[in-house]
């Protein structure tokens, strides 16, 4: 029977879901084009750890942390640092204000009665630059969600099945969008190609064999397809050189094949402006999966503080920046000054233990499968939770041994680059150990650990007990030779608070609307420079949900 969509979604990842969410409540009528199977439903943020930014939550209170809108305000501009006021931020800034005031308002509500839960215990993510107006969390504001990113994209793909049942959306998969079609300065419809049935797994890289064509009208296109993370030819071309340094030459990938920033040209062909190309959140701290579900799968440790951190030529990374999971692009800046593009944790077994926990909900089996009792076993079991336990058998850039020597031999049989020295080493570490004798210390980590144990969560389950890393009843050594991995990408698509895709002139253009990463998570750019952590899910929300209430309102 023939179908004539009110709206088409580019898309189907979480920004899409959520847009189409809106249309469907507002009774429109929905085509959704995804250019991957029906197993992909969701995109990136099943795979995701589930992480949400909120603002003076009951669950931050319950830990007693005090936020409010005016810290999370101060923290978020600090880190985003726009620059570009009268041009490419003059939207970002405008969707950062509105987000901060959602994240503090409604968007606990609006997701809990969509059956969205969280876990009690909040994580301190991105704990800054060692500055109040610079950039980081002043407070723990990362909540994990229970059932981890399959667990939000449930939220919204439960009423959009529903709404397929009832004849409001359509899906067509393996509908890969290759021009968005113009008429009269409007954008009316999209033309494409059908690719090749193709049944593989969720995540893993699909066909691009054509097999047909398409044409689609409808009054409004919303463009819902994610970031260039997995595109390293577009990273690099837009890689900030300048400001953080060489783009790296090995790259691992934190997302699937599918995140290929394809769309961004043609949306920009149709008239759309990007803006701000050189933002990128890329990490250092990455690993190669052992056991891969996508091309050069990647896995992001999130550290607690008390790895020491030297780059390439064995040089302790500096002040806040050398303190894992406090300032990503700080840290980044240090490691690609020296030429190379890697760097290395020096850690214990009774670090690893409780300060290693891995991104992703695959890595996180007993909340992505929201099982209690697995969890109490796996997270209060002696030993290095399993999936970390794995990689440290199994994983390539892992090297374990009971004496320095040994750990260093090991970790110079890893080095793309220069050879690390024993006793420059040896001499780094035994300074840092000296500095455990007090409750306080000149070392900025050290201080850091300190202070992070005054903290409720992290006390309790985050950061391991101050200790010798050359006490050998804490061993054995750890050492990991940590990678840059790409994720996100922050600029993008400029949109108004509507989603309504911008021309060069400023002005929207009719019929197009974008959300989620491809819009830079609202405006082109609403992280700015810098990004606070669990704000990409929320941005894909927030924005997905603007796009769909607005063409829901036309
Ligand atoms: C391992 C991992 C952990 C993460 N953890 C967190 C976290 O804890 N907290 C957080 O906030 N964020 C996290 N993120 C980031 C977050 O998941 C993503 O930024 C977000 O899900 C992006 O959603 P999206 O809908 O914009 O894009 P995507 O999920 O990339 O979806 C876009 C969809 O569009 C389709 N598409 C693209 N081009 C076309 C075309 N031409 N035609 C048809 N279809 C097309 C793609 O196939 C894809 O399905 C994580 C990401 C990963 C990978």
């Amino acid at each position: 029977m023939a179908f004539h969509p009110d709206a088409v979604v580019v898309g189907a990842g979480l920004a899409g879901l959520v847009a189409t969410h809106e249309l469907a409540k507002a009774g429109k009528r929905v085509l959704v084009l995804e250019q991957e199977n029906r197993n992909n439903l969701g995109g990136q943020a099943f795979w995701s750890l589930g992480g949400l930014f909120f603002v003076d939550s009951p669950e931050q209170r319950r830990v007693r942390v005090k936020d409010s809108l005016e810290l999370a305000r101060q923290d978020w501009f600090g880190s985003a640092a726009f620059d570009r006021l009268d041009d490419e931020d003059v939207w970002g800034r405008q969707w950062a204000e509105a987000y901060l005031q959602w994240a503090a308002g409604g968007k606990r509500g609006y997701l809990r009665d969509l059956g969205h839960r969280v876990l009690p215990m909040v994580g301190w993510a991105e704990r800054g630059d060692g500055s109040a107006t610079g950039h980081g969390n002043s407070v723990p504001r990362f909540h994990i969600t229970w059932g981890t990113g399959p667990g939000v994209v449930d939220a919204f793909a439960n009423p959009v099945l529903e709404a397929e049942k009832a004849g409001l959306v359509r899906f067509a998969f393996r509908h890969q969008v290759d021009e968005l079609l113009v008429e009269d300065g409007a954008v009316v419809g999209v033309r494409g190609s059908e690719l090749a049935p193709d049944d593989a797994d969720r995540g893993v890289k699909s066909s691009r064999e054509v097999v047909g064509g398409f044409e689609h009208r409808a009054a409004a296109v919303v463009v819902t397809s994610g970031g260039i993370g997995h595109n390293h030819d577009l990273m690099r071309a837009n890689w900030p050189t300048d400001r953080v340094g060489p783009a790296p030459e090995h790259l691992i990938s934190g997302v699937p094949a599918h995140v290929d920033g394809r769309m961004l040209g043609i949306t920009e062909a149709a008239g759309g402006r990007i803006v701000n190309r050189d933002r990128m959140w890329a990490y250092t701290e990455g690993i190669h999966n052992w056991d891969p579900i996508w091309p050069d799968h990647a896995i992001r440790i999130l550290p607690g503080p008390s790895s020491m951190w030297f780059d390439a030529n064995g040089r302790r990374l500096t002040g806040m920046s050398g303190v894992p999971g406090a300032d990503s692009i700080g840290a980044m800046t240090q490691i690609l000054a020296t030429g190379h593009d890697y760097s290395w944790f020096v850690l214990t077994q009774s670090i690893i233990e409780k300060e290693f926990a891995l991104s992703g909900s695959e890595q996180n089996p007993d909340l992505t499968g929201r099982d209690v009792k697995f969890l109490l076993q796996s997270r209060l079991a002696k030993g290095a939770p399993g999936p970390v336990a794995a990689f440290m058998e199994h994983g390539e850039d892992f090297v374990v041994a009971d004496t320095l020597p040994e750990l260093v031999a090991g970790m110079n049989g890893l080095a793309r680059g220069p050879q690390l020295d024993l006793d420059d080493l040896e001499r780094q570490i035994s300074a840092r150990d000296r500095e455990l004798g007090n409750d306080f210390s000149k070392d900025v980590q050290v201080m850091a650990i300190h202070n992070a144990r005054r903290s409720m969560v992290d006390k309790l389950i985050r950061v391991a007990k101050p200790h010798r890393i050359l006490d050998p009843a804490h061993g054995p050594l750890v050492a990991v030779r940590l990678n840059i991995l790409s994720r996100k990408t922050l600029g993008g698509l400029q949109t108004d608070l509507d989603s309504r895709v911008l021309g060069e002139d400023g002005s929207p253009i009719p019929g197009l609307y974008a959300a989620g990463e491809v819009a830079g998570f609202g405006g082109g750019g609403v992280h700015g420079y810098n990004a606070l952590e669990g704000t990409f899910l929320g941005g894909c929300i927030f924005s997905g949900r603007a796009a769909g209430l607005a063409i829901g309102r036309a």
